[in-house]
C-alpha cells in the first residue's frame, strides 16, 4: 500500500507546483515568517533537568520507572504553559504501562500534519542523556520556539515524545497502530531525531533520506554551514514505525558515542554546540514544513 500511496502523494503535489508556476502572478503573499535561532541557554537546560530525573530516581529515565514518569511530567508542564494541547497515549509493553506524550499545536490545516518526535526514554543502565535526552530537548525547544513566535503554520503541527523507544520501537508503533487509517493519511511528513549532540571529534549528522522536503530542508541548512552529513535511508529510530505505514519520513541522528546505553551517557556526553546546531536544524525544518509549498 504505501508505494501507491506515496506515487499519488507525489503526483498531487506535482500537479500543485504545475498549476502554481503557470499561474499568472496574483497579489502577492506574505513572506512565510523567518524560523527563529536559539542559543545553548534554550536547550541545555532541558537537559540539566533530564539528569537530575534521572539522578534522583536511580539514574535512569528507562520504560516503566519512576525517571521515566518525571520525565513525561517535566516536558509535558513546559508544553502546557506554553499553549499546546497535550495528551498521554497509553500502552503495555513487558505487563508495564507506558507512555508516549503527544502535543498538537492549536491551528493549521488538520488534513496536513506535520509531526515531530524523539524518544524520551533511556535504557535500564544509564540516565540516557545523548540517547535520547538531547534528541527530546532539541524537540522541547522547537515546540517551545513556535508558541512563543505564535506560529499560524499552514499545516497542523504535532509533537511526540516516545516512550520504549528502546524496547524496540515499541511506544511509536503502538502509536501509529492505533491511528485511524484516515489520521494515518493525515500525516504528510514525520520527522525523528535521535542522538542530537554527540561529543564526537568528527561531528556528522545522519540524516534520514526519504521524504524529498525533509530531506532537503535538513541538507540544505548543514550544507550552507560547512556541517558534514552523510545519507543514511530509513533505519534505526521510531520514524520506522511511520515508513512501514506509508508515511513519509525525515529526520537525523548525531551517531553512536562511546557512552551509548552506559551509565556515562550523562550530560557532560553531550556537546552543547552540536546540541545547539541540531535544534536549530530541527527549527528550520519544522518553520519550512509548516509553511504549504
Ligand atoms: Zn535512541
Amino acid at each position: 500500500m504505501h508505494p501507491t500511496s506515496r506515487l499519488y502523494r507525489s503526483s498531487v503535489v506535482l500537479a500543485l507546483c504545475a498549476a502554481l508556476v503557470g499561474a499568472p502572478a496574483a497579489a502577492a503573499e506574505p513572506a512565510a515568517p523567518a524560523p527563529p535561532v536559539i542559543t545553548a541557554d534554550q536547550v541545555m537546560p532541558h537537559l540539566d533537568a533530564l539528569q537530575q530525573i534521572a539522578d534522583r530516581n536511580g539514574g535512569n529515565r528507562a520504560h516503566g520507572t519512576p525517571g521515566y514518569r518525571d520525565s513525561v511530567a517535566y516536558v509535558k508542564a513546559a508544553l502546557d504553559r506554553a499553549g499546546f494541547r497535550t495528551a498521554l497515549h497509553r500502552f503495555t509493553r513487558d505487563g508495564v504501562t507506558g507512555y508516549n506524550l503527544i502535543a498538537d499545536w492549536p491551528g493549521g490545516d488538520p488534513e496536513h500534519v506535520v509531526f515531530a518526535g524523539a524518544h524520551l526514554d533511556s535504557v535500564p543502565m544509564g540516565p540516557g542523556i545523548n540517547d535520547n535526552g538531547s534528541g527530546s530537548a532539541a524537540l522541547l525547544a522547537t515546540a517551545l520556539q513556535v508558541s512563543k513566535a505564535g506560529l499560524t503554520p499552514d499545516r497542523h503541527l504535532r509533537f511526540a515524545w516516545w516512550g520504549a523507544e528502546e524496547g524496540g520501537l515499541v511506544g511509536s508503533r503502538a502509536y501509529v497502530k492505533d491511528l485511524s487509517a484516515a489520521d494515518r493519511e493525515r500525516i504528510d511528513v514525520y520527522l525523528n531525531v535521535d542522538m542530537a549532540g554527540t561529543t564526537r571529534e568528527k561531528q556528522l549528522w545522519l540524516v534520514v533520506d526519504d521524504d524529498p522536503a525533509a530531506t532537503a530542508a535538513f541538507k540544505d541548512w548543514f550544507a550552507a554551514r560547512d556541517l558534514p552529513t552523510f545519507d543514511i535511508g530509513i533505519g534505526g529510530s521510531d520514524h520506522v514505525s511511520f515508513d512501514e505505514a506509508g508515511i513519509p519520513v525525515g529526520g537525523f541522528a548525531t551517531g553512536v558515542d562511546d557512552c551509548i546505553h552506559e551509565a556515562c551517557d550523562r550530560v557532560e556526553n553531550v556537546n552543547p554546540r552540536t546540541e545547539t546546531l541540531s535544534t536549530n536544524a530541527l527549527i528550520n525544518a519544522v518553520w519550512q514544513l509548516a509553511a504549504r509549498h
